[in-house]
């Protein structure tokens, strides 16, 4: 399906973008299952250092405990090592990265080397006091270290605002950007969002993404 007549393979990737608490998480599991997308979670990725006691993931902990972004170079080099050890995937879906400038142009020469570049951002817009409600409540069965404690909840929010939403002016650029409101039943979201891909999807197989 992905083919075009030279026989070259062109992988449909998809950031799903937004705000701590947006339902990027929630909405992943649904669009993978959906597309057969390789789902990329830099916070699931982590989460998993840290439950195996890794160098990476206790020195991970020490930023995520305060709700603090990990460095680029430890997460950019997780992502590279994720894109070469699934050399077959119809896609990915990038959650929770590219989180800042810098993962933002690592990604993108990451894809070049692919020949597959991000075919679209999918940005998932949530009021600042629902993320807030929404984090909280989640922190109640969750966890998460960084769910339980609003402090931590407000301070990732806050390197949201800093570090991360510039990624959005990245993909903005190159018109990739697309924002889907993030309010209102899971469903009603997720046929928001499979409405925006099936529209691109079309173009990536006729195609070839990016064209
Ligand atoms: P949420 O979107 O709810 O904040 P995540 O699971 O995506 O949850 O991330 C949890 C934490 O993991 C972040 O607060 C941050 O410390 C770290 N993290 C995840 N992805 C990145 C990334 N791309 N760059 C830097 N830090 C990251």
């Amino acid at each position: 399906m992905f083919q075009n007549k030279f026989s070259r393979k062109y992988m449909f990737n998809l950031i799903l973008f937004g705000p701590p608490g947006s339902g990027k998480g929630t909405q992943s599991e649904k669009l993978i299952a959906k597309y057969g997308l390789k789902h990329l979670s830099t916070g699931d990725l982590l989460r998993s250092e840290i439950s195996r006691q890794t160098s990476l993931g206790m020195e991970a902990k020490n930023f995520m405990d305060k709700g603090q972004l990990v460095p680029d170079e430890v997460v950019v080099g997780m992502i590279s090592s994720a894109l070469d050890d699934n050399p077959q995937v119809r896609g990915f879906l990038f959650d929770g990265f590219p989180r800042t400038s810098s993962q933002a142009n690592a990604l993108d020469k990451l894809l070049e080397r692919k020949m597959s570049p991000i075919s679209v951002m999918l940005a998932l817009d949530v009021s600042g006091e629902e993320l807030v409600k929404r984090l909280v409540k989640r922190g109640e069965t969750s966890g998460r270290t960084d769910d339980n404690n609003e402090q931590v909840i407000r301070a990732r929010i806050i390197e949201y605002h800093d570090k991360t939403a510039a990624v959005a002016d990245h993909y903005h650029q190159v018109n990739k950007v697309v924002m889907v409101k993030g309010e209102g039943s899971i469903d009603d979201i997720f046929n928001a969002l499979c409405h925006e891909i099936d529209k691109r999807l079309l173009s990536v197989e006729r195609q070839g993404a990016g064209n």
